[in-house]
């Protein structure tokens, strides 16, 4: 994954965490909220009934007080009672008698003659009630007349719902519950949104964006809507959550920082190859290996790439000398050996002129293990052990006397094994007699100089010819490294060299490209 898109993705997810974690906040907060608001507004309805109760109550009272009057009616006598029983009963406004056709008289009036209007509620055991209007206009007000036997009480509606409101959005109003006729409400408050609201079967729901309260009375036939916008009680999640979107940014990039920060303090070398070997990331190359007597092909060497996540192939120079001091190269080797098989191990059961060199770094000698993963590959594709060649660069086998039995244990299993990069070690070239080897890899740099010499015509460097002229006289196989010109290779044949490798013929290419090149020349061979 490219560092762009890893950051990409990073942001990605931290900014879904910070908002998932928001909203389950939000969520919870708001849900905590809302059933406080319930629990007071339920509170506030439950109190609101118990005052509309006492103010009933009291109209009750009064009437029964004045019910038993045995005197007659509207006499002084009689008007007097009634004056008392509206100073003594505080929400009583004004008593009256009536024949049961007209009102005759009230307190407040004295004797009048009025129309009795048809009652609009009726309750308990012979209560009646109907509404009127009083007031000039601006100052209308609504009274309620309770009736019983021949009494009347006059009750200000607003008495009914005379309380302190819960905020500034609630809204009251108090109903019979027969006719649900509304008895008094608020200003504001909506007369068919209260009806409906008694209408409906439970005692608290939201509908029509509000959210209703309905608490009846069980001494008499009333009850009490309170009723709030629902906004006021449930948050608008998504709302909120358009509204956090920019710190939430703020906080998932900088969030993305310390990822990224903490990935690269993460990303250790070490790290970093145990994560490779974890996903199998170490692929084996083929540079093909010619002979310079008949020019085809022979085998190849296999040379490692580590091919990264987005693609990247990086070369061996930058990890093999880190892994071998960090002591992570036996898993690599067995990686290359694997992909060594799985790549051409078919080719070679095929052709058994075949054989592939595998390198070995200085940890790999240090046990058999390379041996054993070798063996079940080997059993596996059916290919022979002389198909399959070790390099070992020169300078892990200075201590000859503990590299010679190891080289002799691979060499014994039926294995060639090559000097690598030879001429770049310390030692001297008499070492080579002390060393169970088939051969020696001519290193390219140092075959380069010497070359570039020989194509100016002065032979500066007298190495070369001497180290091949050793290799012969030892009986030693020689693979020359870094072949780039025609005129190399032909000094090489000239001078008895059998094997060469370098860019003249190919360079290194992956598994499935080198047999497409096997089945060119094969080809081009069977053409000439
Ligand atoms: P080496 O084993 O000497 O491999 C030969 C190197 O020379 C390869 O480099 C190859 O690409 C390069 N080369 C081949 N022909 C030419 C040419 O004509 N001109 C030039 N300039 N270069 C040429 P590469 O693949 O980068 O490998 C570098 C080194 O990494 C190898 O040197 C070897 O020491 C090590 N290495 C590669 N694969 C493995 C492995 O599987 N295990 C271990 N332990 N070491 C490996
Ligand atoms: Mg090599
Ligand atoms: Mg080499």
């Amino acid at each position: 994954m490219s560092p762009r898109l890893t950051a990409l993705t990073t942001f990605c997810a931290v900014a879904f965490a910070v908002l998932a974690t928001l909203a389950v906040a939000m969520y919870a907060s708001d849900a905590v909220t809302e059933r406080q608001q319930r629990q007071q507004i339920d509170v506030f309805s439950r109190r609101a009934l118990l005052r509309a109760e006492l103010v009933t109550a009291e109209a009750e009272a009064a009437l029964r007080q004045l019910a038993p009057y045995g005197g007659t009616p509207c006499t002084n006598d009689h008007l007097q009672r009634l004056r008392q029983a509206e100073e003594q009963f505080r929400y009583i406004r004004e008593a009256g008698w009536t024949d049961g056709v007209r009102l005759r008289c009230t307190s407040l009036q004295g004797p009048i003659d009025v129309a009795l209007p048809p009652p609009t509620w009726t309750f308990g055991d012979g209560f009646t009630a109907w509404h009127t209007e009083t007031g000039g206009p601006g100052n209308e007000r609504s009274m309620l007349n309770v009736r019983f036997g021949n009494h009347v009480v006059v009750i200000d509606s607003r008495f009914y719902l005379d309380i302190v409101p819960l905020d500034d959005t609630i809204e009251l109003a108090m109903l019979e519950t027969q006719d649900a006729a509304v008895i008094s409400r608020w200003a504001h408050a909506g007369h068919d949104l209260v009806r409906a609201a008694l209408r409906r079967e439970s005692a608290s729901e939201y509908f029509q964006g509000r959210y209703y309260v309905v608490e009846r009375s069980r001494r008499y036939p009333i009850a009490v809507v309170a009723y709030e916008p629902e906004d006021r009680l449930r948050a608008n999640l998504l709302g909120q959550i358009r509204n956090v979107l920019p710190p939430a940014f703020v906080v998932s990039a900088f969030g993305t920082w310390l990822v990224m920060r903490w990935r690269r303090k993460l990303r250790t070398p070490r790290n970093a190859l145990l994560e490779g070997i974890r996903r199998h990331q170490f692929v084996a190359w083929m540079q093909p290996l010619v002979s310079l007597e008949t020019g085809r092909c022979v085998g190849a060497e296999a040379l490692v790439r580590w091919k990264l996540e987005d693609g990247t192939m990086v070369a061996p120079d930058t990890f093999i000398p880190m892994a071998e001091s960090l002591g992570l190269i036996e898993p690599i080797t067995d990686q290359v050996v694997r992909s060594v098989f799985e790549g051409v191990g078919t080719a070679l059961a095929n052709r058994r002129d075949l054989h592939v060199s595998i390198n070995l770094a200085g940890g790999d000698l240090a046990c058999t293990r390379v041996l054993d993963t070798l063996k079940t590959c080997l059993a596996k594709y059916a290919v022979r052990p002389e198909q399959i060649w070790f390099e070992v660069i020169e300078r892990t086998l200075v201590d000859t006397a503990t590299s010679a039995p190891v080289l002799e244990t691979y060499r014994a299993a039926g294995h060639r094994v090559f000097i690598d990069d030879f001429g770049t070690g310390y030692s001297s070239l008499s070492y080579l007699q002390a060393l169970p080897v088939d051969g020696i890899k001519l290193d390219r740099s140092f075959l380069r100089s010497f070359l570039r010499s020989f194509a100016t015509g002065e032979e500066t460097n007298k190495i070369v010819p001497h180290i091949i002229e050793m290799a012969h006289s030892l009986g030693l196989m020689m693979v020359a490294e870094g072949v780039e010109t025609q005129a190399q290779a032909r000094y090489l044949r000239a001078h008895g060299v059998q094997y060469a490798q370098g860019w003249l013929y190919a360079k290194a290419m992956p598994a499935d490209e080198f047999l497409r090149y096997l089945q060119h020349e094969a080809a081009a061979t069977g053409n000439a």
